[in-house]
């Protein structure tokens, strides 16, 4: 048992041998209950100013601890999430705790300049959304400069009536970012209208970025896409000095990942950047 834990002591899940359909019943069943059982918490990865190092927010992630699956990847229950409905539930509890989150910091000394949160398509549709986050935002008491959301180039070009919603969020203070940016379809002609803040590169471009010129020549259309659209960049993903170096060196000043930081638990957040 003690090799499955990984380096924090946790457990990582590994799907049982009986199959697909009955596996994905048993987590669905599982994750109907794990906000009441408290098996859910989110954990936070800075972002980070390159040239200068400073803290620029987070973005929190959330993550799923169940006592006999052990941990379970996001990629595994948010897309089971979102066809079992549970998301809505879960999303709320994710905004809510983010924001709770980011007065605490403040609370203990630490003024986080923003924090995002990734929003999932079904979230995006619901009519009521943009009433929950003014809500949310009133009920922490988090300034709502300091919130972004995090959805994917398909969210919104699938969304009905996207431009409508983005105008609302933009009226309530909150940014928007377009999160693994350059992996989707989006017409840029339509990104255009959209009070969006920030574009964030996907990591499949930043994984062998001074080594592929294809992902190269990705990475710096995109920071001078957002430059000539007056959109702030970051890259995702970042995992090497050479990389970071790249991506300043092009213009980029903006970036998360392992080289700068794992996610981590809030503490662990406070003790690094507390001034
Ligand atoms: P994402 O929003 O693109 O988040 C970034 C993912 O990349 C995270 O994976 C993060 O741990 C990982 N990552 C960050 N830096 C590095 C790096 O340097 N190298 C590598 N290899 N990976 C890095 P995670 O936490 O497993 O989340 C996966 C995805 O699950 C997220 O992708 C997001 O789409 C979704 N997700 C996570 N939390 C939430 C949530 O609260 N709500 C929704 N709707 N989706 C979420
Ligand atoms: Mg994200
Ligand atoms: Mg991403
Ligand atoms: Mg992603």
């Amino acid at each position: 048992q003690a090799k499955a834990r990984g380096r924090n002591g946790y457990r990582f899940y590994q799907p049982s041998m009986t199959g697909e359909g009955v596996e994905r019943l048993r987590l669905e069943t599982y994750l109907r209950r794990s906000i009441e059982k408290e098996e859910v918490f989110l954990n936070f990865q800075p972002q980070v100013e390159i040239d200068t190092g400073k803290l620029l927010g987070v973005e929190a992630l959330v993550r799923w601890n169940h006592p006999e699956l052990g941990l379970v990847p996001p990629n595994r229950f948010i897309p089971l999430a979102e066809d079992t409905g549970f998301i809505n539930q879960l999303g709320q509890w994710v905004l809510v705790e983010a924001c709770r989150q980011m007065v605490r910091w403040q609370e203990a000394g630490l003024v986080v300049p923003k924090i995002a949160v990734n929003l999932s398509a079904k979230q995006f549709e619901r009519g009521s959304m943009v009433g929950t986050v003014a809500e949310i935002l009133r009920e922490t008491g988090l300034e709502p400069h300091r919130l972004q959301l995090e959805v994917t180039e398909s969210v919104i070009m699938n969304t009905g009536d996207a431009l409508a919603f983005i105008n609302d969020l933009h009226a309530v203070g909150v940014s928007l970012a377009i999160d693994d940016f350059g992996t989707g379809y989006s017409s840029l002609a339509y990104l255009k209208q959209m009070p969006v803040q920030t574009l964030k590169i996907d990591r499949s471009f930043i994984k062998d970025i001074s080594t592929d010129v294809n992902d190269e020549a990705i990475a710096i259309a995109i920071i001078q896409l957002g430059r000539s659209m007056n959109l702030s960049v970051i890259a995702e993903g970042v995992e090497t000095e050479q990389q970071a170096a790249f991506l300043l060196r092009h213009g980029c000043n903006q970036a998360q990942g392992f080289y700068y930081s794992r996610p981590v638990m809030p503490d662990d957040l406070l003790q690094r950047w507390l001034p």
